[in-house]
């Protein structure tokens, strides 16, 4: 175990690995060369200081999402490139991707299809490329949640207009992450006014870096940036329906909130949620897994045996699938902090496998289960 962890790690610049790690770099090697004598040669500062390629970033992003294609949050092109480096396949870089591989995600994105489910008879999801939307329509118009990216736009306007004619009225983001917001522009353009907690707005406004994925994120243009926003919730009435939003402590991010269409029976849980696979939260911008388990206590809370349960990523379930999953981040949550608490080190707490009976249900779906363990260990 203590060797795979070392290769998975010797190519990583110290940042690089703070960055998939969560871990001070420092902090890791002193374990290594605690734990791995043997293999001190390989924790030795000239193999992390050295110039990473794509190819070996590409094997960290493997490392970390194995199946995020599905998720809607990497590119299948490029997911497959990972798969192909892990696995010692020869890499053809493509010759039009930027370097920056946010901007890559964005542009690879405009090529996965936007496919529509019907939840309700006035209630759409769409889903395919980034977070999972919501489109409410009705004679008043038309309220979508989040934008996916900016590459997608013109799939999500033929989308809404193939509903019916009625207009675009308002947008309302789920969370400040750009699989969510990257199409805000766009949809500000089409005519709908943008809605969300403050700290989006805030998180727009600003510099962004998930460092997780060590992604960084200048601040949004005005267009982008919502106009009307609250702090812990606000109520819409829109024809017949009446939409409840509210803000979740810090979860999978610090703004995080639900959309709970009441009269409908439909609530999307933004990113709190990742249907069937462990989730992703952002300890950069006040992820937290305490956070998230609370959300999903409050999602149950607020639901019904019949009613749609819409998570940011991953397909849309019920009350039950929803307590199975906070079941499943409690039960991890606990045995991790047992460990982290008895003194065990991040590696031991890998070694022992805290995941293993729930992996092969989620641990396929986005990050994989060591990148899970290392999440929720370092955020605890
Ligand atoms: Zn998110």
């Amino acid at each position: 175990m203590a060797c795979r962890i070392v290769r998975r790690l010797w190519f990583l610049s110290c940042r690089q690995i703070e960055s998939v790690t969560g871990l001070r770099a420092g902090d890791i090697f002193k374990t290594l060369q605690r734990d791995l004598s043997d293999e001190r040669r390989l924790v030795d500062q000239i193999y992390f200081s050295k110039a990473t390629t794509r190819r070996e970033m590409l094997r960290a992003a493997s490392f970390l999402m194995r199946g995020s294609a599905l998720a809607g949050f990497m590119p299948h092109a490029l997911l497959a490139g990972a798969q192909a480096a892990a696995a010692g396949k020869a890499q053809t870089p493509s010759p039009a991707s930027p370097a920056d591989p946010v901007e890559q995600m964005k542009a690879q994105m405009a090529g996965v299809p936007l496919q529509t489910l019907k939840l309700r008879d006035n209630i759409q999801m769409l889903y395919g490329p980034g977070g999972n939307m919501v489109v409410l329509d009705g004679p008043d118009g038309k309220i979508l949640v989040d934008s996916s990216f900016a590459s997608v736009a013109p799939k999500v306007k033929r989308a809404l207009d193939e509903i019916s004619d009625t207009p675009f009225k308002m947008l309302i983001n789920t969370h400040w992450h750009f699989d969510h917001t990257d199409g805000n522009v766009a949809m500000h353009q089409f005519g709908a006014t943008i809605l969300a907690h403050e700290n989006t707005r805030k998180r727009l406004s600003t510099p962004q870096v998930t460092e997780f994925f060590n992604m960084h994120f200048p601040p949004s243009p005005a267009e982008a940036l919502p106009r009307q926003t609250f702090t812990d919730s606000f109520k819409l009435y829109f024809d017949k329906e009446e939409i409840s939003l509210a803000h979740f402590s810090p979860a999978h991010t610090d703004s995080d909130i639900y959309v709970h269409y009441q009269t409908s029976n439909v609530l999307h849980m933004g990113d709190t949620l990742f249907g069937g696979m462990y989730p992703f939260f952002d300890s950069s911008t006040g992820g937290k897994i305490d956070g998230m388990i609370a959300a999903a206590t409050r999602g149950i809370s607020l639901a019904d045996d019949s009613t749609k349960i819409v998570p940011g990523h991953g397909p849309a379930g019920d009350k039950a699938a929803l307590t199975k999953y906070r079941d499943m981040l409690v039960a991890i949550r606990d045995r991790i902090k047992k460990q982290k608490d008895a003194g065990k080190t991040l590696k031991e707490v890998i070694a022992a496998k805290p995941t293993a009976d729930f992996d092969a249900a989620w641990g396929a779906g986005f990050l994989m289960p060591d990148a899970f363990v290392t999440l929720v260990y370092t955020t605890l």
